[in-house]
This record gives C-alpha cells, structure tokens and sequence, in this order.
C-alpha cells in the first residue's frame, strides 16, 4: 500500500497539522491520536553512524509504554523532517512485521545518547534496515508532504466556514 494523496489527508484528519506549525504540538497531536506518549530526543547527528532513518540519524525506540524518537538533523528545517519521517513510520503501522530487535541496544550507544532511557523497556528499535525499502520511501513521501503543508502560508478554509458564511449572508 503506498500513500497517496488521500490516504495523506486522512492521517492529517486523525492528527492535524498545526498552523502555524510547531512540531511539538503536532507530535503532541499524534501521541493522543495513538494513545501513547511520544518522546522527542535530539541526538547528534552524526550519533547512529548513518544507521537511522532516511539520512541516517533518525531513530525510532518502541518501548512497553511510549515511543522514542531520537532526531539528528543539521539544520532546523533538517530535524523536522526527520521527526516527520519516524512520525510517518508511526502513523503508517510500519513496527508491524519490522524486522526491529533490542539487540540493537547493544550496538547503538542508546544509553549515552539518552541517559535517561531504561533499556529493559524496549520493545524494538527500528533503524532504516529494519524497514522494507517500500515502507522507508513511504515514510520519506509521508515527511515530504508533511512538510510541505507544514510550511503553507495559508490554510484553505474548512468547508463548515464558508458554508456558515454563505448562509449568513444569503
Ligand atoms: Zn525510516
């Protein structure tokens, strides 16, 4: 199944995008749409030695309880992709039949780049490899269209409000 157009604007019906934009409150939006709390780390970008997602340093921990995204990204602009990206993973189901294990806290130095996380919680930790090259170039179309309308000046007005205007001044 690869996203297309509509299949975009259903997962921005269950989550919407914010205007203006601010991907806190958008990660906010999908951890209730979820119904489990979203942990956002930023890590080095050079951390998971080019392993992560998309580019390379995006990661996302799937714990019993909450998820963990861990972002690298050079730039501003660079960081919100990526968290879009492992949000695409997220809201596409793409830990379904992943091939994600915890043996990869042995390889990622997970505890330096977040002392905090206890790792006996963790359910799978999906790296681009653990992905199929289908599902990581839907999460990378997913973050290209979230950002784009992300990024738009304007929204469209929804369709109750310009139906409430026209009958208000019919
Ligand atoms: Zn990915």
């Amino acid at each position: 199944m690869t996203i297309d157009q509509q299949m975009f604007e259903e997962l921005t019906r269950a989550a919407p995008i914010p205007y203006p934009w601010d991907p806190v409150e958008y990660v906010n939006r999908v951890a209730e749409h979820r119904g489990r709390p979203i942990v956002l780390c930023p890590i080095d970008p050079q951390a998971l030695a080019g392993t992560g997602c998309g580019t390379g340093s995006g990661l996302w921990i799937a714990r019993e309880h909450d998820d963990v995204v861990m972002y690298g990204g050079a730039t501003e602009s660079h960081a919100y992709h990526i968290i879009a990206h492992e949000i695409g993973h997220m809201l596409l189901g793409h830990d379904q039949a992943a091939t994600g294990s915890i043996e990869a806290t042995d390889a990622l130095p997970l505890h330096d780049l977040m002392p905090s996380l206890s790792t006996e919680s963790i359910r799978s930790v999906l790296r681009r490899q653990d992905y199929s090259t289908d599902r990581e170039r839907d999460a990378e179309t997913f973050a290209d269209l979230l950002m784009v309308h992300a990024m738009l000046p304007q929204r469209t007005p929804s369709r109750i409000r310009s139906t409430f205007f026209r009958s208000r001044h019919r």
